[in-house]
């Protein structure tokens, strides 16, 4: 990782707990050397999640002040706001956002914890957005006996996680999701890289030890499969699973995961540990997570890093279209389970069973006459994410309907031709530039 500088950023948020009954953050936002008329804008979407969602829907009470005094905000459009601003004086704007969602996509917060990606709490400061953006999450009565967990490099953190953070720039700082409260907490090591696993909404019963020891041969799984022998492209990652009681979800990012799942789902321990856990079935709840913690992790190359062109740089201010869908969702679909099959946490009649479920969705689709998984990749933002009675008519799922899905289905590694070397080849050829790289240089 390159050096962090030591010096402020000339952008700075401070976020806080305003009330967690109202569930409501306060947001700070410093910015030191502001333009004349500096503008500002809030995401409308969140990458990896294809709808628009205009998050400002959420954000209230902006105010902004320059020298001591007021500065009016001018807002522009749905997301967008003009300071009637000095240029080279700090400039400081102060609002909240509710945060209510317990998805993955937005921010929640209450008495019990707090999550968000910055896409939903952080200001866009056009003009600096490829400037290092810095994080400060403050501790306060509401937040006693919480820690903070994020991917985001520390700067200065007190040993619950509270203090400074350091993104190189927006990008960075979108990608790191924040999650605050009293979890269940573990760690391992795989391909050489520390990663922490955070379990909120778990009780006493949780078997930690097993999905620790199951995650991290995935991970080792798919560390060798995109690297063999070497190390993956990140120095520390970090999963954030939120147990509910019907909840299912996932968003990837360069070096963590936001995750939901059922509480049911998580493995109990054992009356007796010297009881082998039974073998795992295609229909067991917890075979759906560790298959959900498999297909976020295999992301963190396939979209975050192996990205279609479309993604080099993100536009947060509308819908970005790509026609690969079916690449990045569905190969990591397809791979999702089979690295439980490679990592040897699944058997092969297992294995085979999930194949068949999937082939018998596709089967049942009666759309996938009419659409292409180009056009339903495409169409993403209107049709997928917006299902309705006719969606099984007229649409396919670019997660379960690609090519992957034709061809033979080898559960050990593949040969010279197999689909291993289109998928993973890429990384393997250039271990060592794709080690080097930055997310957004490697497109297909
Ligand atoms: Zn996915």
């Amino acid at each position: 990782m390159p050096k962090r500088p030591a010096a402020p950023t000339g952008v700075r948020f401070t976020v806080s707990v305003q009330d967690a009954n109202a569930h409501l953050f306060a947001v700070t936002l410093v910015i030191e050397q502001p333009a004349k008329n500096q503008r500002v804008s809030l995401p409308v979407w969140i990458p990896g999640s294809y709808l628009v969602r205009e998050f400002s829907q959420h954000l209230q009470d902006l105010q902004a002040w320059q020298d001591g005094r007021p500065v009016e905000m001018k807002q522009l459009d749905k997301h967008q706001w003009q300071a009637d601003a000095a240029a080279g004086h700090p400039l400081e704007l102060q609002y909240a956002v509710y945060a209510f969602d317990a998805s993955v996509r937005t921010a929640f917060l209450d008495s019990t914890r707090g999550f968000f990606n910055a896409t939903s709490l952080c200001l866009r400061v056009t003009g600096q957005e490829d400037q290092p953006q810095s994080l400060e999450i403050v501790a306060s009565p509401a937040t006693q006996g919480w820690n903070v967990v994020t991917g985001l490099p520390a700067h200065s953190v007190d040993a619950a996680g509270f203090g400074h953070y350091r993104a190189a720039d927006y990008d960075e700082l979108a990608d790191c999701p924040v999650e605050m409260g009293q979890f269940w907490n573990g760690q391992f090591t795989a391909g050489g890289v520390e990663h922490r696993f955070v379990i909120s909404g778990a009780g006493a019963w949780l078997d930690g030890e097993r999905l620790i020891d199951d995650t991290r041969r995935i991970c080792e799984a798919q560390i060798a499969f995109w690297h063999g022998d070497g190390a993956p492209p990140f120095s520390n990652y970090v999963f954030m699973l939120h147990a509910s009681a019907d909840g299912y979800g996932g968003l990837e990012h360069r070096n963590s995961t936001a995750l939901i799942c059922q509480r049911a789902d998580l493995p109990r321990l054992r009356p007796s540990t010297s009881d082998k856990p039974a073998a795992l079935k295609a229909t067991d709840g917890y075979t759906t997570l560790l298959g959900l913690i498999s297909h976020e992790y295999f992301h963190t190359w396939n979209v975050k890093r192996l990205r279609p062109a479309e993604f080099k740089r993100y536009d947060y201010a509308a819908e970005n279209y790509t026609e690969l869908l079916w690449f990045f969702e569905g190969f990591t679909s397809y791979y999702d389970d089979l690295m439980l099959r490679r990592a040897g946490l699944i058997d092969d009649a297992t294995y085979l069973q999930l194949v068949a479920k999937t082939i018998n969705q596709v089967q049942q689709t009666p759309g996938r006459h009419v659409q292409s998984v180009a056009q339903a990749s495409f169409d993403a933002w209107v049709k997928y994410y917006r299902m309705h009675e006719n969606t099984p008519n007229a649409t396919v799922s670019y997660y379960t309907t690609h090519p992957a899905r034709r061809g033979p289905h080898h559960t050990g590694r593949g040969d010279a031709r197999s689909l291993d070397t289109l998928q993973g080849r890429p990384h393997a050829r250039s271990r060592s530039a794709a080690r080097a790289q930055a997310p957004g240089q490697t497109q297909l």
